[in-house]
């Protein structure tokens, strides 16, 4: 019986958890203004010159062609996007992923800059200096931005993790990218603790993942995301054409927006323009121009609201994304047997089939686990663990396993098509733990044809 009651309690309060909204201690502050279509592209001139500013080789899939500094600024302005920024990484940093804005405000990464340009000119560079603050933004914003970091008395770091950092006076790139980019996007100082407007925590690298008050900030100045917003879910290569996958695509007038491969100009985006969509405005295809690189690709309607303009999306005109595999992210909760869960797709989760099989492995010694879904990522503390599940959850099946092992058929759900993503953790019933509930780190899956 005791297993059951902990089941029920646990799913009573997992409703609680959807329902009940973050609290009322709005904190955010206006800077004045916004950023219109014309003003979401952004450049960087990487004039960082410390050795730690750009000792990062180590390639990000989601951040495709990019390292050291630029990869750090890229990834801190992509944190305020509508969607995650491919799978979103896997920054321990930011549990919830890169791109956790879920409003209407859509960065573009349109590549390198060769020079500091000037205050309206959307780029974010070194300034050779001293102050008390480690970088900032020159304003008004309506009309373009500069974000400026000061070379002293910081080491700027551009590792992601923080055991890699060295160097005297060391601060985070990314964590400050991200702060400061929140500025351009019309954002002041807010007075609520660990909110990336707020004070900087870990060395600037608390400021990496926004909170919900930055969310409720952006959500505020651009409006929370509309459902004919156009979504990007992935792509196909065949040679040089790209075929675009995902919704609300306009029937023939379509943009599309690519990170320019030669250093310079003015921040313009390459663009493809007047492309028709295919398949119900589901499918975008045009040739890669060899003006752009990879990096990111956005697709603007005609028109000039907020939400005519998608989150971009990572691309490599090399490789096709390389999260059509299933993407663990998040960390399991240790069983009170001392194990920690796992769970893995086994093979390819082809829409072919009714259902993809789900291997669990190492979970509590025996009892009942569930297999949970939800279309969106999150990082919630629950039973002492953490929820990986964000907006309406549902229970996929229930399983007895041996040993805390089980391979289980899941069914796609209803709809579903190519391209489409779930995500998915496993919440188990573990008699000895104090609050009697095992937990399973998170898994992206993306629905193969
Ligand atoms: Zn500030």
């Amino acid at each position: 019986m005791k297993t059951i009651i902990n089941v029920l309690l646990a799913l009573g309060a997992l409703a609680v958890g959807i329902w009940v909204l973050p609290g009322e201690s709005r904190g955010f502050t206006l800077l004045g203004g916004t950023l219109d279509l014309g003003q979401r592209d952004y450049r960087f001139f990487n004039n960082f010159n410390g050795a730690s500013a750009n000792s990062n080789t180590v390639a990000d899939p989601d951040f495709p062609g990019a390292l050291g500094a630029e990869l750090a600024i890229w990834k801190g302005a992509a944190e305020w996007n509508s969607r995650l920024h491919g799978s979103g990484g896997t920054d321990t940093h930011q549990p919830d992923g890169i791109g956790s804005g879920r409003s209407n405000f859509d960065s573009f990464y349109a590549g390198l800059a060769t020079e500091v340009g000037g205050v309206n000119d959307n780029t974010a560079s070194m300034i050779s200096g001293f102050s008390s603050v480690h970088a900032f933004l020159e304003f008004p914003i309506g009309d373009g931005w500069r974000i400026r970091f000061f070379e002293g008395p910081d080491s700027w770091q551009d590792q992601p993790d923080m055991a890699q950092w060295s160097g005297p006076f060391p601060w985070d790139i990314q964590g400050t990218m991200t702060h400061e980019y929140g500025h351009a996007l019309g954002l002041d100082h807010t007075t609520v603790p660990g909110a990336t407007m707020g004070v900087p925590t870990q060395l600037g690298v608390g400021l990496r993942s926004i909170e919900d008050d930055d969310r409720a900030g952006v959500q505020f100045l651009y409006g929370a995301v509309s459902p004919s917003k156009p979504v990007i879910e992935t792509y196909s290569l065949a040679g040089n054409l790209v075929t675009l996958r995902g919704r609300n695509f306009h029937p023939t007038h379509n943009e599309v927006w690519l990170t320019q491969l030669i250093p310079g100009g003015d921040g313009t985006p390459i663009k493809v323009t007047h492309l028709a969509s295919q398949s119900g405005g589901t499918e975008l295809a045009f040739t890669f121009p060899a003006l752009a690189k990879a990096g990111e690709v956005a697709v603007k309607l005609p028109g000039f609201t907020d939400a005519d303009l998608s989150a971009p999306f990572p691309i490599d005109p090399n490789q096709e994304p390389y999260y059509h595999r299933p993407l663990s992210y998040g960390t399991s909760k240790v069983t009170s047997s001392g194990s920690t869960p796992a769970i893995q797709v086994v093979g390819v989760p082809s829409l072919q089939q009714g259902s993809f099989e789900l291997d669990v492995s190492n979970g509590p010694t025996f009892g009942m686990g569930i297999v949970l879904s939800a279309t969106a990522r999150n990082a919630m503390p629950f039973f002492g663990g953490t929820l990986w599940l964000a907006g309406h959850i549902e229970r996929e099946r229930v399983f007895n396993h041996q040993f805390g092992f089980a391979r289980l058929n899941v069914p796609f759900p209803p709809g579903a098509v190519p391209g489409e993503s779930r995500f998915y953790q496993v919440w188990f019933a573990d008699q000895g733990d104090p609050q009697g509930v095992g937990l399973s780190h998170g898994i992206w899956v993306t629905f193969a044809e």
